[in-house]
């Protein structure tokens, strides 16, 4: 039996997804900007997929731009803020150059910021609590006249914590009422409520929630006039050329609106799968929970072992047919534990021993004590061969010995 355990690195394809999709890879083909009839139909199946989008997430159809995905929209959002405030106004006092965000957000934000401070922009990464936490006080306090930006993730891809945005944005613009919102809430979308009502941008993505994978949009609350970033042709009225993708966008649609009417049964039985899951990884000696204990995703258990290196836990998993995976799956393949782990606070040797199980679709009791057993069997084979754990003891040599 296969156990496929890491629904935030991307989710199976949903049946309403890939039905929606099906006419638009097929007799549907047409270019949505030419003006016959096949192109016609499609046209009005992106149409149709914009409005039912806006209204699974409470939006406006026309503050939804699809995107290639959640990569895309971060830059866009955060590359095409910037831009705006850097021309802002007549004279180089009113323009605005800053852009602030936070120690624990996906690398699409995070090299991203890095990059427009490479262009001459002022960065300021806020740190985190020990559960992830962002506080509202110190992003306030973070912001200044010239901050054009703040851009603060809903949920955590690695530790499952979930931000109070609501209240960091309400913080935020009682500072500095100028300053503009981004939310990247990929994590988040279809599978809790995004309450994004003091945000101005938000980006999301269609394959973290059972809709296909290189679809995803960025939402522009209206009057904001964020500049193009993709040009060309001139789709997406003018701010995101590309000749549209039409399936992707009915999957994307669909995914969002399946995940909406499920989404209450769906996250409280994650929830107390996600409970006993954790419950029984704590029992395994010498681990601890990472991120918040109750402000988390429903599906979303990482836990760090000691005396185990995450990579070579997940390997073992692997063998025993349970796919997990340790830190980012983006980072995987480097050596550097997770910057996600480090920005709470744990130690470099502790974050090594990260393991990261997330939950959806069909997954089962049964499947979930079956991870469980398989975890605590690969902790101990591993341990058991590391130098640094005392078997006959067991528990990690005291350091100096
Ligand atoms: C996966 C992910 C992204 C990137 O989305 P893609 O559609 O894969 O480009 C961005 N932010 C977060 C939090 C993610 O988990």
């Amino acid at each position: 039996m296969h156990i496929y355990a890491d629904y935030a690195a991307t989710a199976p394809l949903r049946r309403e997804a890939l039905e929606a999709m099906t006419p638009w890879l097929t007799d549907g083909y047409g270019n949505a900007s030419s003006i016959y009839r096949v192109a016609r139909e499609a046209k009005r199946a992106l149409e149709d997929a914009r409005r039912s989008a806006a209204a699974s997430l409470g939006v406006l159809p026309e503050e939804v731009y699809f995107t290639s995905g959640g990569t895309e929209s971060d830059n866009w959002a955060l590359k095409g803020a910037l831009e705006l405030g850097a021309r802002q106004g007549d004279e180089p006092r009113e323009r605005r150059r800053h852009l602030v965000t936070t120690a624990i957000e996906h690398p699409a934000i995070l090299q991203t910021a890095q990059w427009l401070e490479r262009q001459g922009m002022d960065l300021t990464i806020l740190p985190v609590d020990e559960a992830g936490l962002v506080s509202p006080e110190r992003a306030a306090a973070a912001v200044g006249g010239d901050t054009q930006l703040v851009s603060v993730m809903h949920a955590n891809n690695e530790i499952g914590t979930i931000q109070p945005i609501e209240d960091i944005f309400r913080a935020v613009k009682a500072k500095n009422p100028q300053t503009l919102c981004h939310t990247d809430a990929v994590q988040s979308a279809g599978h809790i409520p995004v309450p994004w009502e003091g945000a101005d941008l938000m980006s999301l993505s269609a394959h973290k929630m059972g809709g296909p994978k290189g679809i995803g949009a960025l939402v522009v609350r209206r009057g904001v006039r964020l500049p193009a970033f993709m040009h060309g042709g001139g789709h997406e009225r003018g701010r995101r050329s590309g000749t549209e993708n039409v399936a992707g966008a009915a999957g994307f649609a669909a995914a969002l609106a399946t995940g909406a009417a499920e989404m209450e049964r769906e996250a409280a039985r994650l929830s107390a799968l996600r409970d006993r899951l954790i419950a029984a990884l704590l029992r395994i000696p010498y681990s601890r929970l990472t991120g918040h204990p109750v402000r988390r995703l429903p599906g979303s258990v990482s836990v760090v072992f000691e005396c185990v290196e995450g990579e070579s836990l997940v390997l073992g998993l692997d063998m025993n047919g349970v796919s997990a995976s340790s830190g980012s799956a983006c980072s995987s393949g480097s050596l550097d534990p997770s910057h996600v782990l480090l920005a709470i606070g744990l130690p470099h040797e502790i974050a090594h021993g990260s393991v990261r199980f997330t939950l959806g679709g069909d997954i089962s009791e049964t499947a979930v004590d079956r991870i469980a057993d398989i975890t605590a069997r690969v902790v101990a084979e591993r341990r058991a061969m590391s130098p640094v754990w005392d078997e006959k003891a067991q528990r990690p040599i005291p350091f100096g010995t």
